[in-house]
């Protein structure tokens, strides 16, 4: 089957393959991956793996630091004006989709929190021009949503016409990069901070990324528990409490697996590629399946796209099991259908739900 579900999301074979072999021994190690001790020379040695390979991955220079927590990226949305804001301090959201929305509900108890720029008015369709954004002079960041995973609008720097992340100048920009981490080349030097939940490009649930630039940490930030101090897991190589062990193994092999596969630049040419066949099954089928984004900003990785007649979305979804695509159903915001194609989907995947889609509209159109 293929699984185009938003995350937990499809994992490549090869990586399911390594992780059913370690599950009983990891290497000479005499117990289970999911036994060996975080300050054993096994683990230590994948952990430090993990992060070269994401390092030469995303090619994150040497003045950021990269963190390795356990929880997603909710938890980060939390901890970023923890880390980063003084107390009551303004920092400015940009709006894009419903984990923007999100994003602001962890952060509000902490700041003076400013919507610079939204496009809920429009049903989050579009990426407000950023001529339009009412950024403040004093904030202590901009935050943006790179890939909004519901509503399928997502920043595209490099696209032509696409959207390109804004100048922020001295004000740091923090983007949640979770649905679109690795999925083509970014420069990181333009962002203060980046984060993401691991389960879509980079593995298994339960474990989060953070890529800060290192400066940022100096900040005195809010009272908080060691815990939530980014500083402090930094020092502690993001192991101050047990980590979570097994995930952070998993998003290794998958890091690898990247490399192997040629880097970010193969993925973006695959990504392009699956998200234009996607598309253009949708715009061609006169009406019978609609995506409302505004094309600049659409989203490469989460395609949602209605029926033109709501009644037959089970029997869509009933059909498209049967044949072996799984995880289409659109988040219930939304409704509808949303295929996730992320980069352990491969081409042949999406080629066989345009397939599917053609057949189901000549049979129900
Ligand atoms: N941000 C984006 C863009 C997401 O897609 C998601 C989850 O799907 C989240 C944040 C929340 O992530 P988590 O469930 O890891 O906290």
């Amino acid at each position: 089957a293929y699984n185009f579900s938003p995350g937990p999301s499809t994992l490549p074979e090869s990586v399911l393959h390594q992780v059913r072999d370690t599950l009983l021994e990891y290497g000479n190690a005499g117990a289970s991956i999911v036994e060996i001790s975080h300050r054993g020379p096994e683990f230590l040695d994948i952990a430090a793996r993990a992060e070269a390979d994401l390092r030469a991955l995303l090619s994150i220079p040497d003045d950021y630091a990269v963190l390795f927590l356990p929880g997603g990226a909710t938890t980060q949305q939390a901890l970023l004006p923890l880390n980063f804001a003084a107390p009551g301090q303004r920092a400015d959201y940009v709006l894009t989709g419903h984990w923007g929305q999100v994003a602001t509900k962890q952060a509000r108890p902490y700041v003076d929190l400013n919507i610079a720029a939204s496009s809920e008015a429009g049903g989050y369709r579009s990426i407000p021009p950023a001529s339009e954004w009412r950024l403040s002079a004093d904030a202590a960041y901009v935050h943006v949503t790179a890939s909004e995973t519901i509503h399928g609008v997502e920043f595209r720097p490099a696209a032509p016409g696409g959207h390109p992340f804004p100048d922020t100048g001295d004000v740091p920009l923090f983007a949640d990069f979770s649905s679109s981490i690795a999925s083509e080349p970014i420069d990181v030097s333009r962002f203060g901070a980046i984060y993401a939940g691991a389960q879509k490009n980079l593995g298994p649930v339960g474990i989060g990324v953070v890529i800060v630039r290192r400066e940022l940490l100096e900040r005195a930030g809010q009272p908080r528990a060691d815990i939530f101090d980014y500083r402090l897991q930094l020092a502690a190589e993001s192991m101050l409490n047990t980590p979570p062990t097994w995930n952070w193994y998993v998003a290794g092999l998958t890091f690898r697996w990247m490399l192997d596969e040629g880097g970010v630049e193969v993925f973006a040419r695959r990504n392009e590629a699956k998200a234009k066949a996607l598309y253009a099954a949708v715009d061609a089928s006169g009406g019978f399946y609609r995506n409302d984004v505004d094309p600049a900003v659409r989203s490469r990785m989460n395609v949602p796209f209605l029926l033109s007649d709501p009644a037959l979305d089970d029997a869509f979804l009933a059909r498209a099991h049967d044949a072996g695509l799984i995880g289409l159903k659109g988040h219930r915001v939304v409704g509808g259908m949303r295929a996730s194609i992320y980069n352990a989907m491969p081409l042949q995947g999406v080629e066989a739900l345009v397939a599917f889609m053609h057949d189901f509209q000549r049979r129900h159109g």
